[in-house]
């Protein structure tokens, strides 16, 4: 079964409809499957394929798709969130390194971080809501940028 047929199938059995909204939102996310993307984002690429969805609908669907688990959602400090298909449909694991002054997104694979989720389950009872673990900061980048300004002062 591929990821898209996998994912209607999960939306079928929930108590919400698949409407042709969804379905084309849905797609879209599938076709992005490598990307992060925001509402605002997903509804860019939207406008494209079908200007006749507005943006309420696509944070509606964005908002059920994460209730259903279809999605897993990076959040920043400022209320900005982020999207992708969550990672157990197309069995890759990556998790992220998000930067909180030029909200950039870098993705790390370790399997230290599954084995992290697995214990914080086990030993603690806790459920992860999302599979992946965010962890905030400064990336490199910034903070060459920060030491190069320092040295001019
Ligand atoms: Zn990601
Ligand atoms: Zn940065």
């Amino acid at each position: 079964m591929s990821i898209y047929q996998n994912i209607i199938s999960t939306i079928q059995q929930s108590t919400y409809k698949l409407t042709p909204q969804r379905e084309t939102i849905l797609k879209i996310l599938v076709d992005n499957v490598n990307e992060h993307l925001s509402a605002e984002e997903l509804y860019f690429i939207l406008k494209e394929v079908n200007p006749d969805i507005g943006l309420a609908t696509v944070y509606r669907t964005l908002d059920i798709f994460y209730e259903l688990k279809i999605l897993e959602k990076i959040t920043f400090g400022n209320g900005i969130a982020k999207y992708h298909l969550r990672q157990t449909f197309n069995n890759s694991m990556h998790h992220h390194l998000i930067c909180t002054r030029c909200h950039n997104i870098d993705t790390i694979s370790n399997p230290i971080f599954t084995k992290l989720i697995k214990y914080v389950n086990s030993e603690y009872g806790f459920e992860v809501q999302d599979n992946t673990i965010a962890i905030h900061g400064i990336c490199e980048e910034c903070k060459n940028n920060e030491d190069l300004n320092n040295e001019i002062r």
